[in-house]
C-alpha cells in the first residue's frame, strides 16, 4: 500500500462546510406588501418560468398558482407584445385574489423598452425585469432601448436581473472581442474569448445600468449556458469579478432524466462552491408532465446540499434479492407521497416537521441502522428473516409491528410523530 494520510489523522474528518456567500450585495424583490431577499447571505431561492401564453390571464395565473405552491418563489412569465403588457396587471390581480404570494418576473426580449414605457402599469405590476442585454438592439439602438430599460426600473424602483444567455450572446461584442483576439500575436482559444464575452456582456450592463441609476442592489447577474463544464468554468469567473447575486441555470437542460441530471451536475458544483443566489432548473416538460416538475428538482437539489429544508424526506435502500417484495418500496413511496402532499398545510401547522427524516428500508442489513439515524424509521423483513418490522424513533428501538397491516400502522406511527413533535412547537 502506498504510503498515505495515516489512519489517526482526523485532520481531513471534517464534515465539509459551504464557503459563505460572497455576494455584499442583497436584492429585494417586493410585491404587495411582500417582499424576498436575494443575495447578500439570504437563502438560495427557486425561481420557475411560466410556458402559458401571457395573454390568457386566468391560465397563466393558474400556472403560476401551481408553480408557487409547488415551492417556487418567484415566478418568470415572458412579456412579448402589447397585449401580454396589458394582460400583466391582470394577472397580478387574479393571483392577489386567490391569496398566492408570489412575485412575478418579467422576461423581456427586442421590444421590452417599448413595452416598458408604454404600459407603466404592467412595469408597476412586475415586481422584477429580466433584460438580455444581447437582446435590446443592435448598433446605435443598443445603449439607448437598454437604458430606457433600465431607467424605468429605477423609476419603479425594480430589481433588474441582466441575463446573458451565450444562445443570444450580443453578436457585436463577440465578433469585436474575437477580432481583437485574432490580432494578437499568440491567439487565446475561441472559448475562452466566448467566456470572457459572456461576462464581459453582464458586468459592463451592470455597470451601465448603475451609471444610468440602478442601485447595486437592485442588480442580479445570470450569464446561463447550455453545457455543465461551460457553466461551472463561466460562473467561478464571473463570481471573482463582480458582487451582484447571481441566478444559476443551465440553460435549454433538456428533458426527463437528462436534463435533471445535467442541471444537477451544474448547480450542485457551484453551489457547494458558494455561488448562486437564486436557480432554476430549465427542464423541457415530458408529454403530459406537469411544469411544476422543475420546481421539485430545485428544491430537491437545494434540500439534497442540505442549504434548505423544503420536505421531509425520506430514505429508502434500492432493494436487493435479500427482499424481493415490493412492500418496501410501496410503503416509502405512499409515505414520500403523503409527506409532500400534506406540506402546503403543514407549514405552518407544524414548524419544522420539512427537516423530519423519514427511513424505509427492506432488511436487517442497513435497516435498522439507517433507522436508528431518521428520525423515525422502519426496517421490513427480507427474505427469510422472521415476520417482524422493528420501527426506530429518535434513534431507539420503539416497537415491532407484525401482520398485514405494516403499512398502514406506520403510516399512523408517522402522523402520531409529527403531531407529538411539530404540534407541541406551534
Ligand atoms: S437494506 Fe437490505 S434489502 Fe435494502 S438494499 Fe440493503 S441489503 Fe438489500
Amino acid at each position: 500500500m502506498n504510503a498515505r494520510e495515516p489512519l489517526e489523522s482526523l485532520d481531513d474528518f471534517i464534515a465539509p462546510a459551504r464557503p459563505l456567500q460572497r455576494r455584499s450585495h442583497q436584492a429585494v424583490v417586493r410585491w404587495g406588501a411582500n417582499e424576498v431577499t436575494i443575495g447578500g447571505g439570504a437563502p438560495v431561492r427557486v425561481q420557475s418560468m411560466t410556458n402559458t401564453d401571457t395573454v390568457e390571464v386566468i391560465e397563466t395565473a393558474i400556472q403560476v398558482k401551481e408553480l408557487a405552491i409547488a415551492g417556487s418563489e418567484l415566478v418568470r412569465i415572458t412579456v412579448n407584445t402589447p397585449e401580454a403588457a396589458a394582460a400583466v396587471p391582470h394577472i397580478r390581480e387574479q393571483l392577489d385574489r386567490m391569496g398566492i404570494d408570489v412575485p412575478l418576473v418579467g422576461d423581456f426580449h427586442y421590444n421590452g423598452h417599448r413595452l416598458l414605457t408604454e404600459f407603466p402599469a404592467c412595469a408597476e405590476a412586475l415586481s422584477k425585469y429580466r433584460i438580455n442585454p444581447g437582446n435590446v438592439g443592435k448598433g446605435d439602438k443598443k445603449d439607448r432601448q437598454f437604458a430606457q430599460m433600465v431607467e424605468v426600473a429605477a423609476k419603479h424602483a425594480k430589481p433588474v436581473r441582466i441575463g446573458v444567455n451565450w444562445g443570444s450572446l450580443d453578436q457585436e461584442l463577440l465578433a469585436q472581442m474575437m477580432d481583437d483576439n485574432a490580432k494578437l500575436a499568440e491567439p487565446h482559444e475561441p472559448q475562452q474569448i466566448m467566456y470572457r464575452a459572456i461576462i464581459t456582456s453582464a458586468v459592463e450592463s451592470a455597470r451601465r445600468a448603475e451609471e444610468i441609476g440602478l442601485a447595486p442592489g437592485q442588480i442580479i447577474l445570470s450569464c446561463k449556458m447550455s453545457g455543465v463544464q461551460d457553466l461551472v468554468s463561466v460562473y467561478r469567473a464571473l463570481a471573482r469579478r463582480c458582487d451582484y447575486p447571481l441566478h444559476l441555470g443551465l440553460t435549454e437542460a433538456g428533458m426527463g432524466t437528462k436534463g435533471t441530471v445535467a442541471s444537477t451536475a451544474a448547480l450542485a458544483l457551484l453551489l457547494q462552491d458558494g455561488i448562486g443566489d437564486t436557480i432554476r432548473v430549465s427542464l423541457t416538460p415530458q408529454p403530459g408532465e406537469a411544469r411544476t416538475q422543475e420546481v421539485v428538482v430545485a428544491l430537491e437539489i437545494l434540500q439534497s446540499l442540505g442549504l434548505r429544508s423544503f420536505n421531509p424526506s425520506v430514505t429508502a435502500c434500492p432493494g436487493c434479492g435479500r427482499t424481493t417484495s415490493t412492500t418496501f418500496q410501496e410503503l416509502a413511496k405512499q409515505i414520500d407521497d403523503f409527506l409532500r402532499a400534506q406540506m402546503p398545510v403543514w407549514k405552518s401547522k407544524y414548524p419544522g416537521v420539512e427537516t423530519m427524516k423519514v427511513a424505509v428500508m427492506g432488511c436487517i442489513v442497513n435497516g435498522p441502522g439507517e433507522s436508528k439515524h431518521a428520525d423515525i424509521g422502519i426496517s421490513l423483513p427480507g427474505n427469510g428473516e422472521a415476520p417482524a418490522a422493528p420501527v426506530f424513533i429518535d434513534g431507539e428501538k420503539a416497537l415491532t409491528l407484525r401482520g398485514e397491516g405494516i403499512a398502514q400502522e406506520f403510516h399512523r406511527i408517522v402522523e402520531d410523530y409529527i403531531e407529538k413533535r411539530f404540534g407541541q412547537a406551534a
